[in-house]
């Protein structure tokens, strides 16, 4: 192999790994991706791709307020990318309805609304049937966010590695990564099979199986894969305009006329499959959400591995005690929501050595805590 030695190189190139050597480059650093697979392969294709901060619930803290400045990327990172690579990742601010089907599911949600965050509103019945005519109409009423929406994960992966690879980042598929190089303390780059590749800093941004990785690091990161499953349907014309997220199963409308129904979450290890019975369970919970389903026509179904960090949220930055290494994982349901502040905070820390936005979502916080 002929040695380059890129300012930084990238293990994985999910939706994560993509957006941080797209937010590299775009600042001047040499990168190298290394997948062993394909762009987005495993888990970032499968994705629903909704980006609903308010109806996944999170509480507010740190977690919510990097989803909300993640959100608020989306628009310009959007038009930047068609401008880049010609590839329309379809983010739309579709806005996103959670109904609430009793007195008590009603409560809880409206428990959500707060001054902090004046646009999310709760719609009576016969509003939220205004909105989405179509929706189950024994619902009592719905939380409804304006600014919330969706975009397409494959077109965003696909747009990220075109748009970086045009300003000179070098993706390379087909590459498992197997070890890391290490000179004492400090990580100098990473070992496929015979071959070694250097460079100044290393991330580790391989979902699921970041965990595997950072053992190499002599770090173990307890990263679970948790499988999620979605299935498509075809309905002609669209029932909805917005996203639904029920309790359980959501419904995402895209724009070619498929309509998403997702997603299941499971504990079953490395095993990624879609089953009959998860198929099944999910077309009912969408048929208690939207009774015209039943004449929809059935397109697919897949599954993805969702990388779970112990307390479900990212884990960024640099590792203690080596030097050269970062992690970007652990982004469990949010990654596709997460990715673009995700890129801009570790091209911050890796370039500038800005650590301070990364500090809640330290490796510190899990080391030397026992295995769930
Ligand atoms: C069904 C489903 C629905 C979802 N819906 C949403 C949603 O609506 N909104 C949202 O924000 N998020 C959603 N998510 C979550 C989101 O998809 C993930 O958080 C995100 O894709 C994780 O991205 P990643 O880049 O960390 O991981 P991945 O996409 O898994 O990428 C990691 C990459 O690393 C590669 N890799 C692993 N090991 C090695 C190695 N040794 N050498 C080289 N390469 C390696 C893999 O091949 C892979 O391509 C959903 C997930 C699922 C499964």
């Amino acid at each position: 192999m002929t040695e380059k030695r890129p300012d930084v190189l990238i293990v994985g190139a999910g939706v994560i790994g993509c957006s941080i050597a797209h937010a590299l480059v775009r600042r001047g650093a040499a990168v190298t991706v290394l997948e062993r697979d394909y762009p987005g392969a495993v888990t970032s294709r499968a994705s629903a791709g909704m980006l609903v901060p308010t109806a996944e619930g999170l509480p507010a803290g740190p977690m919510l307020n990097l989803a909300v400045q993640s959100l608020r990327l989306y628009p310009t990172l959007a038009e930047t990318l068609r401008e880049e690579s010609g590839v329309d990742v379809e983010y739309s601010a579709c806005g996103v309805l959670v109904p609430a089907f009793g007195d008590q599911a009603a409560q809880a949600l409206k428990t959500r609304l707060s001054p902090d965050n004046p646009a999310l509103q709760w719609l009576p019945r016969a509003v939220a049937l205004e909105r989405e005519p179509l929706l189950n109409p024994t619902l009592l009423g719905a939380l409804f966010h304006p600014s919330e929406g969706q975009v397409n994960p494959a077109k965003l992966v696909e747009a990220l590695t075109q748009a970086a690879a045009r300003m000179g980042a070098a993706f390379h598929y087909g590459v498992a990564v197997d070890g890391l190089v290490r000179h004492g303390g400090r990580v100098a780059g990473v070992r496929t099979g015979s071959s070694e590749w250097h460079a100044g800093a290393t991330v580790l941004a391989a979902g699921a199986w970041s965990g595997a990785l950072s053992r190499w690091a002599g770090v173990p990161l307890d990263i679970q894969p948790v499988r999620g499953q979605v299935v498509s349907l075809r309905c002609v014309p669209q029932p909805l305009r917005t996203v639904v997220f029920g309790q359980p199963g959501y419904l995402v409308p895209r724009r070619d006329g498929t309509l998403l129904v997702g997603a299941t979450q499971e504990w079953t290890g490395f095993e990624n499959r879609a089953t009959a019975g998860n198929t099944r369970m999910l077309l009912e919970s969408a048929k208690r959400l939207l009774p015209a389903l039943d004449s929809a026509t059935f397109l697919d179904t897949w599954s993805g591995l969702r990388p779970a960090s112990p307390d479900e949220q990212p884990v960024l930055g640099p590792v203690p005690g080596l030097d050269g290494l970062a992690v970007a994982t652990g982004h469990f349901r949010n990654g596709v929501l997460l990715a673009p502040v995700t890129g801009e905070l570790l091209a911050a820390y890796l370039l500038r050595g800005t650590a301070a936005p990364l500090k809640p979502f330290g490796v510190e916080r899990f080391l030397g805590k026992k295995k769930r």
